[in-house]
């Protein structure tokens, strides 16, 4: 077991860093790689933060379990598999086996801490001045760091409304939650249209539960390329998710861990077992001091940071979602490695800085969604209508062939080019496979590609993605 430190081993460290998961893990290791005295202070008895604990990785391995009853329940059967259709999804033996998964992850983490020379201060880190963190551990006692570099990178949290909004929201539980289901639910009800309410929704009704998606709008995924929102809301309407459009939730009736009823202000009374709210979620920068040290926040509570990620006050930094911008793990972990490098780092890493332009993100839907760049209207805004040309194929790839009918998932790729060298400036897709095809043309975009430079490419067949160098 490596060890969690009880106090301060030296009189200052070169760098502090309050939070443990991606951003927080990734910067203190880039920082402790060129010999620097680094400390993490973590909350959590689980390190790794929110896309180990209660993120990406259980969220992957629950869309990968769905998948696969995708296959099992409508595809096998056309591959003329016999005794596959209807699978059942042991979901009470299998939770316990994700977090033993999940557990080995956090001891990585506290190993490869360890072995970096990285020292793992467990419990909650508060400034108590632009060069002080004051750490409350779980037994209670307090004790002070002192730093060179503080680095912030306490994540955010999910958000549920308020009482006095929605009366009985409190009945509901949220993503974190979702990952504390020791049971199936039969009913479910999901409240939101973002990245978490489409991957939830999504899981759930593939695995059989009867799921209601409530969005405000008529679409989800409001803020993506509208050509993927009009692909997938209605085919997530197609698979079985009880869509709820343009419909807020008034109030909600009942009591934990029994039936729920969710009225909404379309008079509709919902019957489930489980309420999920996936509404967005917020920067944890309460209590954790920003006023003794004086590091200012936005409206919204995350901390304001210019491109180096450094706050108003010079030596503190903020990393991660509690920055606010592309709350996405390797978006933390980029910029953390880079401020360690400016920091730390030899003489040609003095200027590194993560640049938040075309960053590739992938939507874990049934099927899922890959997108990098602008989307349409942004384009549009940007470069002006005439400059701006769309390639767009929407077609059946090749592996729902042999697959009947209602259950071939749709796949629909779009090309977004600017100017009379058509730079590609955005690209969306959505089909099987986008999550894994995306990340070479997010390089491609990334070194300024042209239609041209696509065409040049020859093409992988047979394969869904040679459709992206062959558009016409
Ligand atoms: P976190 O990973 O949240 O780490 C913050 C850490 O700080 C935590 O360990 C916390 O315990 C600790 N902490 C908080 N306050 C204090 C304190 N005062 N003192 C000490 N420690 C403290 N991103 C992707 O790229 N791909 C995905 O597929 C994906 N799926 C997601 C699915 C879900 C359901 C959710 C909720 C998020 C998902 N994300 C995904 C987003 C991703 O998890 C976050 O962007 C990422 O974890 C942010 O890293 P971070 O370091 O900023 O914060
Ligand atoms: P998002 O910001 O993605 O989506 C939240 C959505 O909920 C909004 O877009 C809005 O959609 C809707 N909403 C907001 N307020 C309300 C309200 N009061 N009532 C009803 N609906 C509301 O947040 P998520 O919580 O889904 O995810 C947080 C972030 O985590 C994501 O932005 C993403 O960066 C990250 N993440 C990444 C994943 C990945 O990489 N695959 C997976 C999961 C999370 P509308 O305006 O249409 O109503």
């Amino acid at each position: 077991m490596p060890p969690i430190f009880k106090g301060p081993t030296t009189e200052k460290y070169d760098y502090i860093v309050i939070g443990g998961g991606s951003g927080g893990s990734g910067t203190a290791r880039r920082a402790a790689s060129y010999g620097k005295k680094v400390a993490i202070v973590e909350a959590s008895s689980h390190p790794g933060g929110t896309c180990v604990n209660v993120g990406c990785v259980p969220k992957k391995i629950m869309w990968a379990a769905a998948d696969l009853q995708d296959r099992f329940r409508h595809h096998a059967s056309g591959y003329k598999f016999t005794d596959v259709g209807n699978p059942t999804f042991d979901w009470k033996a299998f939770k316990p086996q994700r977090d033993a998964y999940i557990r080995r992850l956090n001891g990585i983490y506290e190993t490869n801490w360890a072995k970096e020379g990285i020292e793992y201060h467990e419990g909650f880190g508060k400034l108590t001045s632009p060069t002080t963190v004051e750490i409350t551990r779980p037994d209670g006692q307090t004790y002070t760091l002192t730093g060179e570099h503080i680095s912030i990178a306490v994540g955010g949290t999910p958000t549920i409304p308020a009482e006095e909004e929605i009366p009985g929201a409190s009945l509901g539980t949220d993503s974190d939650g979702f990952f504390d289901f020791a049971e199936q639910p039969k009913r479910v009800a999901v409240v939101g249209a973002g990245y978490i309410a489409v991957e939830l929704a999504g899981i759930l009704n593939a695995l059989g539960s009867e799921t209601h998606l409530l969005i405000r709008g008529e679409t989800v995924l409001r803020t993506f390329d509208p050509t993927i929102q009009e692909t997938l809301t209605p085919w997530m309407e197609k698979t079985g998710v009880k869509l709820h459009k343009g419909t807020h939730v008034t109030r909600v009736d009942g009591a934990k861990g029994q039936t729920l009823t969710i009225s909404t202000d379309k008079g509709e009374k919902i019957e489930v077992d489980t309420l999920i709210w996936a509404i967005g979620r917020h920067s944890k920068t309460q209590n954790i001091g920003l006023e003794s040290a004086g590091v200012k926040t936005d409206s919204k509570g995350d901390i304001i940071v210019d491109k180096y990620q450094t706050t108003n006050v010079k030596n503190i930094y903020a990393i991660g979602d509690v920055s606010g911008k592309w709350l996405l793990t390797p978006v933390a972990i980029a910029a953390g490695r880079k401020l360690a490098n400016r920091l730390f780092g030899p003489e040609s890493l003095k200027d590194d800085y993560l640049n938040y332009d075309n960053i590739a993100t992938v939507v874990f839907s049934h099927p899922p969604i890959g997108t990098v760049g602008l989307t349409e209207p942004q384009a549009r805004k940007q470069y002006g209508d005439d400059a701006i040309k769309i390639y767009k194929t929407s077609f059946k790839s090749l592996y729902f062939s042999q697959v009947a009918e209602e259950h071939k998932e749709p796949t629909m790729y779009k090309l977004i080019v600017a100017g009379p060298e058509e730079k590609v400036v955005g690209i969306h897709m959505l089909g099987q496979g986008s999550d894994e095809a995306l990340q070479g043309f997010a390089v491609a975009v990334k070194m300024g590609a042209t239609k041209k430079d696509l065409d040049d490419t020859v093409a992988i067949h047979p394969t869904s993605a040679e459709e992206l160098v062959t558009l016409r």
